[in-house]
């Protein structure tokens, strides 16, 4: 029932000097635990191949090392900041165009593609922390045009709700740190892409080999539990996190709640045609205050943890502020939450037990 853990980092050969399996090598390369939970992530995603990392941000430098001195990268303005700040830091060092923009205005996004031609462009869906939702099948239409690559982070939505190949991405991206593994036990990143023979896939395998890059043995058989469950608890995240989302919004202490199930919420009507079987697990919402009330707020929580990191089974808050700085913009009073699988109303006393604090 349970896959047996092969963690061996080299392979024997036979009297010819033949590999007893010719795909198995040197651990660094590639081994028999990895592909099994490749095959599986291909699968959930609809993709051809998947290609497993030590971490999300293995998986982006490994695509993103694929661009050449003079390619252009179209970056959305706004996601995760150690990918905005990683991307920044390469695009310099390697004398890469980056271009940045914020697809939500899509008539200039679009305007930006056909005018750049970028070799790459990067989204992600929904954004972390402003979790906006931008439109990946218009977006795709125009990078078809352009003939760009286009890559979709879905670490906040997961292959359950979303799978941006099916809309026209190239390749989709996922921090397997969250909810895929869902334990807060495993880092892993992983790339999955509809066209292997891509020059950009056949790239980010050699870079995977090259850089040891590639995610251990032990790491992906933990990885393989936790897909186990990863729709069960995915559904639950989900319920909870509408649930909140609507106590929130209600609640007077609260300034705006940016949670795409909402209609209030921007991106409402993109969200419901590309994750229409529910909005993910995570949400930021805007304290009525400054960043100390933001603060006061984490403070007086008890079970719901203050760390960061997501999609794990226990619910997490984060004032980001405090950990991305003026990087990207964040306001002082945002607060993210990370929703996981307890008791959803344990966690709405929780918060309104804290709020009553301001
Ligand atoms: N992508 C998103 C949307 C993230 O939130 C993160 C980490 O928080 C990453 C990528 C990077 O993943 P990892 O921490 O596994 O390197």
């Amino acid at each position: 029932m349970v896959p047996p853990l092969q963690p061996s980092t080299t392979f024997v050969r036979n009297e010819n000097y033949d590999l007893a399996n010719p795909d198995n090598s040197y651990g660094r390369d590639d081994n028999e635990q990895i592909r099994l939970a490749e095959r599986v992530i291909a699968k959930l995603e609809g993709g051809a191949e998947s290609l497993l990392f030590a971490s999300g941000m293995a998986a982006i430098s490994a695509l993103v090392s694929s661009l050449r001195r003079g390619d252009t990268l179209l970056l959305q303005k706004g996601i995760y900041w150690g990918t905005t700040a990683y991307v920044r830091r390469f695009a310099e060092h390697r004398e890469v165009r980056l271009v940045e923009e914020d697809p939500l205005d899509l008539d200039a996004f679009r305007h930006c593609i056909l005018e750049h031609k970028p070799d790459l462009v990067f989204v992600e869906v929904p954004s972390n922390p402003w979790i906006r939702v931008c439109d990946v099948p218009a977006i795709a239409e125009c990078t078809r045009k352009s003939g760009s690559v286009l890559a979709v982070d879905a670490t906040a939505a997961t292959p359950v709700l979303f799978r941006p190949l099916q809309h026209g991405a190239d390749v989709v991206i996922h921090s397997c740190t969250k909810a895929l593994n869902g334990h807060s036990d495993v880092m892993a990143g992983v790339l999955t892409s509809s066209d292997p023979s891509s020059y950009y896939w056949r790239f980010a395998l050699e870079e995977r080999a090259g850089a040891g890059a590639i995610l251990s043995a032990h790491a992906a058989w933990l990885l393989l539990r936790g897909l186990r469950t990863l729709d069960v608890r995915v559904e639950r995240m989900t319920t909870n996190a509408a649930r909140i989302a609507d106590f929130l919004e209600a609640h007077e202490k609260i300034a705006d709640v940016w949670y795409p199930a909402l209609v209030s919420h921007p991106d409402h009507a993109v969200a419901e045609s590309l994750m229409g079987g529910g909005y993910g697990y995570l949400m930021s919402f805007l304290i009525a205050g400054d960043r100390s009330a933001a603060l006061k707020f984490c403070r007086h929580l008890g079970g719901i943890l203050r760390a960061t990191s997501l999609g794990g089974t226990e619910s997490l808050v984060e004032h980001r502020h405090t950990i991305e700085g003026e990087l990207t913009g964040c306001p002082e009073n945002l607060i993210r939450l990370s929703v996981g699988i307890e008791d959803v109303g344990d966690l709405i006393a929780e918060i309104d037990a804290a709020l009553s604090h301001l």
